[in-house]
């Protein structure tokens, strides 16, 4: 990960934590649909316009009716409130259930009025399953290219929008649904680690006790070698046995106050709080020499053993977290180009 895609990730993390925090125990929908708008509208990187709205599905569920917007041009709000699926970039994304890009206004966006001005658009259904609870809709400068980076941030907005939609209209318990949210938004699915957001969300309160109380910090990224060969010669359900067979002995030999987390497709990453790097370096060689010893069964007669390279770091006194990243990601480079299965430290 390079320290731009770091920087991003983290204000994609303090993004969905604000909806995540803001959402949790409201029993008022629209003012929670607007919150949520403006918490994405207010995301830096995200090439889109400071405006746009939320469509939730109207009762005859074939249509949307447009509940929230900030900023549409004052015809819109006329043409859009109510747009039957299927019609305009709006309508698409409901009936397909598909993210809608447009880089200009073409035949596609129906709704129109003269003198429009230029524009493009993110078009993101909001889903529960198969049913279409509802469409996001943003403005993107024209001409801007589609960036998948920022359909999977929209998509993940789209998803918690979709769990408060769901709580709030059918009354469930809100408690519950904090929970499930903090759950879904927290693990990867596949391990039951937590994931790469949860980890930046813990380094940021990590690093600012570690500053605080003067405290080192160690944090190690891993990588499974060869990882592509699992898949393209065992096939991909044996991948994903692989990861979750790394994730349980990750899990295994962490110690209380250690934060695991899969960081990626192949990669898992730990945060060593109040951990010289001695340390954090004794339980990434146990992890190494476990992952050598025990194989995952296949079948009655195929075991497969996978290695791991390791990149680890002391946090420098004050130092950035997409800093210390790199750092250990260029261990872990280190680790790699000296043959795999070993910790590099830095
Ligand atoms: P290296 O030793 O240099 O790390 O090589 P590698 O083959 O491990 O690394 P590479 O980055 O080339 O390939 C990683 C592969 O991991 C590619 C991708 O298809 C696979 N992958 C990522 N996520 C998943 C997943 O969730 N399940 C499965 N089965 N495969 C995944
Ligand atoms: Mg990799
Ligand atoms: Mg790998």
């Amino acid at each position: 990960m390079y320290k731009e895609d770091v920087t991003q990730a983290l204000e994609n993390e303090r993004a969905l934590n604000a909806l995540l925090r803001r959402l949790a125990g409201r029993s008022d929908l629209v003012p929670a649909l607007e919150e949520c708008l403006d918490i994405v509208l207010q995301v830096s990187w995200l090439s889109i316009e400071p405006r746009g709205g939320i469509f939730l599905t109207g009762a005859d569920g074939r249509t949307l009716e447009l509940v929230v917007d900030r900023g549409l041009d004052p015809p819109l709000r006329t043409i859009c409130a109510r747009v039957p699926f299927g019609r305009c970039l709006c309508g698409r994304a409901a009936a397909s259930r598909a993210v809608q890009y447009a880089s200009c206004i073409d035949g596609r966006h129906e709704n129109r009025f003269p003198g429009m001005p230029p524009h493009g658009h993110y078009n993101v259904p909001i889903l529960w399953g198969e049913t279409v609870l509802g469409v996001m809709v943003l403005y993107l400068p024209q001409g801007h290219p589609r960036s998948e980076a920022e359909v999977m941030f929209l998509r993940s907005v789209a998803d918690i929008v979709s769990l408060v939609i769901r709580q709030i209209t059918s009354q469930g318990r809100l408690e519950d649904a904090h929970r499930e949210l903090e759950m879904m938004a927290n693990t990867d699915v596949l391990t039951g680690l937590p994931n790469r957001r949860f980890l930046l969300t813990r380094l940021e309160e990590e690093t600012a006790e570690a500053d605080r109380f003067d405290r080192p910090l160690a944090f190690l990224l891993m990588d499974i070698d060869h990882f592509k060969q699992v898949n393209d010669r065992h096939g991909h359900m044996a991948g994903d046995e692989v990861l979750r067979h790394v994730g349980r002995i990750i899990q295994a030999n962490l110690r209380r106050y250690d934060i695991a987390a899969r960081y990626g497709g192949e990669e898992f990453a730990i945060a060593f709080p109040n951990c010289e790097r001695d340390a954090a370096h004794a339980v990434a060689s146990r992890i190494r020499e476990r992952l050598e010893e025990d194989g995952v069964e296949l079948s009655d007669e195929e075991t497969l053993r996978v290695t791991a390279s390791f990149g680890l770091v002391a946090r420098r006194p004050g130092e950035a977290i997409e800093d210390m990243i790199r750092r250990a990601d260029e261990a872990l480079y280190e680790a790699k180009n000296g043959g795999r299965n070993r910790v590099v430290c830095a």
